[in-house]
């Protein structure tokens, strides 16, 4: 089933449910049979049981091997974000997957106007848990958090990033771990290099960091030409901003990839230059 068919086989008691899990997240991984209906205050244990059933059906949460308990899957969160973001009105429906990257799962989808807007669910991976896992101010906190965080951060970052002007996707949205955003219809930067015009969009990429890191006190930390759209009027839109932080460090080696691709492409470029171009000094 896809996520769209799971979504709309999930009813009210069985999304009050999910919300429950996840407001129950954190203390253990797995939630007890016990709290859950202690939380949810239900009259009938059966009614509950059966909910339960149909959502590990449709894996929608997981239990504990060995005991009555009860956790959210990635795509349980997943169910929360579509749900939410339609009650706002941001998402009417989701379309067909663009990407699976190593965080996240994108899809195509429609607002309630029939335009195309895309929705990215943040995951947060095995790998990238166990890098951050040693964090001292992460260690307490469970994949859940950890993913509804990220797909915060990578919402205010493009709001920010928009608001100031810089030439990222129009942020729609965010609930839990998805961020709705403008699709854009084009393609990725290294695929296009020989077909637009390169000097500008190097400029309005600068831009777009230089925004980011004096204005919004983010830096990318992934950029590279394949985090960069380019649109049918040539115009690039920089994405992927989850690892956004502000780190000098990271924002000179997310300027070398820059430089190393627009070189190689026969643009001249400095990068001691761009870098206090996008430091402001
Ligand atoms: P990665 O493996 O690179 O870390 P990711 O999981 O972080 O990927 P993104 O890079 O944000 O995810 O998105 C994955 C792909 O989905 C992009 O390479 C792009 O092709 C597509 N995509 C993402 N956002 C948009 C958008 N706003 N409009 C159109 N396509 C998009
Ligand atoms: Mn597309
Ligand atoms: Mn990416
Ligand atoms: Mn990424």
């Amino acid at each position: 089933l896809s996520l769209a068919e799971k979504a709309s086989l999930v009813g009210a008691f069985d999304y009050i449910v999910l919300k429950t899990l996840y407001s129950l997240r954190g203390k253990s991984e797995f939630v007890s049979f016990n709290s859950l209906r202690k939380k949810l205050d239900v009259k009938n244990d059966e009614e509950l049981k059966i909910s339960l059933l149909k959502l590990n059906e449709l894996k929608l949460i997981s239990k504990d091997p060995t005991e009555f308990s009860f956790r959210l899957t990635f795509s349980g969160l997943d169910i929360l974000g579509i749900k939410m973001l339609y009650l706002n009105r941001i998402l009417y429906k989701l379309a067909e997957i663009i990407g699976e990257g190593k965080e996240s799962i994108v899809y195509h989808g429609y607002d309630f106007d029939n335009n195309r807007i895309v929705t990215k669910f943040h995951r947060v991976g095995t790998d990238s848990y166990k890098k951050i896992k040693f964090r001292k101010d992460l260690e307490k906190k469970d994949w859940l958090s950890i993913t509804v965080e990220n797909a915060k951060r990578e919402f205010d970052a493009l709001e920010c990033i928009r608001r100031e002007g810089g030439y990222v996707p129009k942020p729609l949205g965010v609930q839990y771990n998805a961020v709705a955003m403008e699709h854009i219809n084009g393609k990725e930067l290294y695929k296009k290099a020989d077909t637009v015009n390169l000097k500008e969009i190097l400029e309005k990429i600068l831009e777009t960091m230089r925004i980011a890191y004096n204005i919004c006190n983010i830096t990318h930390g992934d950029l590279s030409p394949y985090n960069i759209l380019i649109d049918e009027s040539g115009t690039p839109f920089l994405i992927d901003w989850p690892q956004a932080t502000d780190s000098e460090e990271i924002l000179k080696r997310d300027l070398i990839n820059i430089a190393t691709f627009f070189k190689k492409h026969g643009i001249e470029v400095d990068v001691h230059k761009m870098f206090d171009y996008v430091r402001g000094v």
